[in-house]
């Protein structure tokens, strides 16, 4: 564990804001270790932007902004590749209404990534509720369907802009 890192033990749900995205790469990174898989420099810097915007980060964005951490070229299937490893690892998931990426809240344990994502601001929020990922887990059993790949992509209007549009 490095000093930085955050103890899964205490890291709580819904938790999304209150760690910095050097910590969520920390706890990556443990977790990595633990996986016995490897965290590269280009993952972990994919992951620390993707902490860091605010809105779903498209995969052209990323690039322009490791280009301009580098201040060199990146030739996209490095970024495509880097986000293949997040996926897959359950780091990061694929927003396929906005054709971007989001981290997930709960890497180590592949939770069922349910997001809610505002139409105005971009702003997302993953719920973490055990009771309906297993409600969705059992459903999908219960149909005889084995899921490969598990994003729910709620849309709408963020509490946020709600008020705005009310004034
Ligand atoms: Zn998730
Ligand atoms: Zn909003």
């Amino acid at each position: 564990m490095t000093e930085e890192s955050i103890n899964p033990e205490v890291f709580p749900e819904n938790n999304r804001g209150d760690y910095s995205a050097v910590q969520q790469v920390a706890y990556a990174r443990d977790i990595c270790d633990a996986r016995g898989v490897r965290l590269t420099h280009i993952r972990q810097q994919v992951l620390a932007l993707l902490w860091e915007n605010k809105h779903p980060s498209g995969a052209y964005e990323l690039i322009e902004a490791l280009e301009l951490q580098g201040a060199r070229p990146i030739a996209p299937p490095t970024v495509y590749r880097a986000l293949d490893f997040l996926i897959e690892q359950g780091f990061a998931c694929k927003i396929e209404s906005r054709n971007a990426f989001v981290p997930c809240a709960s890497p180590e344990r592949f939770n069922e990534h349910i997001f809610l994502i505002c139409d105005d601001c971009e702003a997302w929020l993953e719920l973490e509720d055990p009771q309906l990922e297993q409600q969705l887990a059992d459903e999908a059993t219960h149909a005889g369907f084995k899921p490969s790949r598990r994003v729910v992509e709620v849309l709408g209007t963020c509490a946020k802009c709600l008020l705005t549009q009310e004034v």
